[in-house]
C-alpha cells in the first residue's frame, strides 16, 4: 500500500474505513534463516535492511510485547550527530543521513523535523571543548555552527543568560539535527519489512537458546521452539537478561531514564536545547507539549518507571536554564530501561556462541542510531563482517582497554 494525497482525501470523505493494518500477524514457522529477537526500532530496522539490501527471504522478528512498547516508543525523539570521537561521529552522521531519506525510502510519514539542536555552553573551557567537537563534526561531513551569546539571544530570548551560577555564553548548533515521531519509526520499518516478507511475531518472548558445542540452533519461546541459522539479539534494556539465557555476561547495566511532557503551549522552543551545566534537554512537540528529560535514575532496574529524586533534578535543570518553564503544568511522564555500556558507546558484534549476534549498549542515545544500527547489524548478520562504519563497536574492546569513551568519564555506566 503506498500513501498519496489522493488516498488521504478519499479516506477523509469515506470515514477512514479503507486503511489496512500495516503488517500481518503471522503464526511463527518452525524454521527461519535469520531470527531477530526484539521488535524495537533496532530489531525492525535490521529486518528491513536484511530483506531490502541483502535479499534475505526467511526472516522473523520475535517481540515479547507489542511493537512500539519498548524504548522506541518511550524516547524524547531527538536525533543529532554531534559527537567528538571519530568512530561515533562517522556512525551517527551515517544515521542522520539515513533519517534524511527515511520518509522517501519507506513511503511513510514520520514527521521528521530538522529544527536544529543547540548545546549551550557556560564557560570559556566548555566553549573550547565545543569548538573541538564542532571541528570533529565538520571533518566527518556533519554540520556545526558556533553561536555566540548575541546570536543565541536572537534565537532563544527566553533563556536565563544572566544566571549567576550558570551564565549562558553561547551554543554549539547542529541545524540538521531535530526530532522525529518515534513510534512512526517503528510502524514505518514494520510496514516496510512486512511488505518484503518478514514475519513480525508479537507476544512471542524468547526464554532460552538451544546451544550445543558452542553453536546455537534454535530459540525457545512462549510460542514454541523456532530454529534458525542465525540469531540477532536487539533487545535494548533487556540485553543482559536475554543474553544470560545464552550463558553470556555483558559489559552492560540496565538503568531507568524518564521523560516528561507538559500541557500544550503555543510554539516557543525553536528546536532542541540542551543545558550544558547540568543534565536537561527540551524540545516542543507539534502538539505544543514541552518534551524534556535529564539524567538516568542512577540505580539498576528493569522497571519502566522512575523516581522522584530525578524528577526534582530535571525540574531544577529546567528552572536554571529557562525559568518560564515553572509556569507550565506537567501532563505525563514515564520511564524506559536503558542498556548502559561501560564506555557509553554501543556494541554491534558476534558473540562467542556461533550463530548468536548482539546489538546493544545504546544507553540513552539509541533512537537517533536506529537506521545506522539496523543497516550495520544487517550487514554483520548477512556477511559475517562488521560494516565499515561499525568496526569499532566490538565486544572485546572492554577486554582490550580500547574504550570509546565519548565523555571521558571512565568505566561507570551511570556517568555516561
Ligand atoms: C525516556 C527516554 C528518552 C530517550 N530519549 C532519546 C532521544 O531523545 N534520542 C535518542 O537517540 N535516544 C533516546 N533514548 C534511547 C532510545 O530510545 C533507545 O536507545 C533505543 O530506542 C533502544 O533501541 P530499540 O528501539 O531497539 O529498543 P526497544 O524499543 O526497547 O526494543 C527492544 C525490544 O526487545 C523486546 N524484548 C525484550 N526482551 C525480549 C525477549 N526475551 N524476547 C522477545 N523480545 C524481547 C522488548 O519488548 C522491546 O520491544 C531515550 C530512551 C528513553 C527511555
Amino acid at each position: 500500500m503506498s500513501y498519496s494525497a489522493i488516498k488521504v482525501i478519499k479516506e477523509a470523505f469515506t470515514g477512514h474505513r479503507g486503511w489496512k493494518p500495516l503488517w500481518r500477524r503471522p503464526e511463527p514457522k518452525s524454521e527461519y534463516d535469520i531470527i531477530i529477537i526484539g521488535g524495537g526500532g533496532h530489531g525492525l530496522a535490521t529486518a528491513y535492511y536484511l530483506a531490502s539490501e541483502h535479499k534475505n527471504k526467511k526472516i522473523a522478528v520475535l517481540e515479547k510485547g507489542w511493537l512500539g512498547g519498548g524504548n522506541i516508543g518511550r524516547n524524547t525523539t531527538i536525533f543529532r550527530s554531534n559527537y567528538l570521537l571519530h568512530d561515533n561521529e562517522k556512525f551517527y552522521e551515517m544515521s542522520l543521513k539515513l533519517w534524511e531519506q527515511f520518509e522517501q525510502d519507506l513511503n511513510y510519514n514520520a514527521m521528521i523535523s530538522q529544527r536544529g539542536v543547540i548545546n549551550l555552553f557556560h564557560s570559556d573551557a566548555q566553549r573550547d571543548a565545543y569548538v573541538r567537537r564542532g571541528n570533529s563534526m565538520l571533518i566527518n561531513g556533519a554540520d556545526a555552527i558556533l553561536l555566540n551569546e548575541d546570536d543565541l539571544r536572537k534565537k532563544c530570548p527566553f533563556l536565563n543568560y544572566d544566571n549567576a551560577r550558570f551564565p549562558i555564553q553561547g551554543g554549539l548548533w547542529q541545524p540538521r539535527g531535530g526530532t522525529i515521531r518515534h513510534d512512526a519509526v517503528a510502524w514505518g520499518y514494520a510496514r516496510a519489512a512486512d511488505q518484503l516478507g518478514v514475519d513480525i511475531i508479537e507476544n512471542c518472548e524468547v526464554t532460552g537458546f538451544d546451544i550445543q558445542n558452542g553453536s546455537c540452533s534454535a530459540v525457545r519461546t512462549n510460542r514454541g521452539t523456532i530454529k534458525a541459522k542465525k540469531f540477532g539479539v536487539a533487545v535494548a534494556g533487556s540485553s543482559s537478561a536475554v543474553m544470560a539465557n545464552a550463558g553470556l555476561q555483558l559489559p552492560i547495566e540496565s538503568h531507568v531514564l524518564q521523560a516528561f511532557v507538559s500541557e500544550g503551549l503555543k510554539p516557543i522552543i525553536p528546536g532542541v536545547i540542551t543545558f550544558g551545566a547540568g543534565h536537561f534537554y527540551i524540545s516542543q512537540s507539534d502538539k505544543g507539549g514541552l518534551v524534556f528529560g535529564g539524567d538516568i535514575d542512577g540505580y539498576n532496574s528493569y522497571a519502566q518507571r522512575g523516581n522522584m529524586t530525578v524528577v526534582e533534578d530535571v525540574c531544577e535543570g529546567g528552572m536554571a536554564v529557562m525559568p518560564m518553564i515553572g509556569k507550565a503544568r506537567l501532563l505525563r511522564m514515564w520511564g524506559g530501561v536503558m542498556d548502559m555500556s561501560m564506555d557509553g558507546s554501543p556494541i554491534i558484534d558476534r558473540t562467542p556462541i556461533k550463530g548468536i549476534y548482539f546489538n546493544g549498549g545504546w544507553c540513552y542515545g539509541g533512537f537517533k542510531a536506529t537506521p545506522a544500527s539496523g543497516k550495520c547489524f544487517a550487514h554483520l548478520l548477512a556477511t559475517d563482517e562488521s560494516h565499515p562504519n561499525a568496526k569499532a563497536y566490538l565486544l572485546n574492546r572492554f577486554e582490550k582497554g580500547q574504550m570509546i569513551d565519548e565523555k571521558g568519564m571512565g568505566a561507570q555506566p551511570n556517568l555516561h
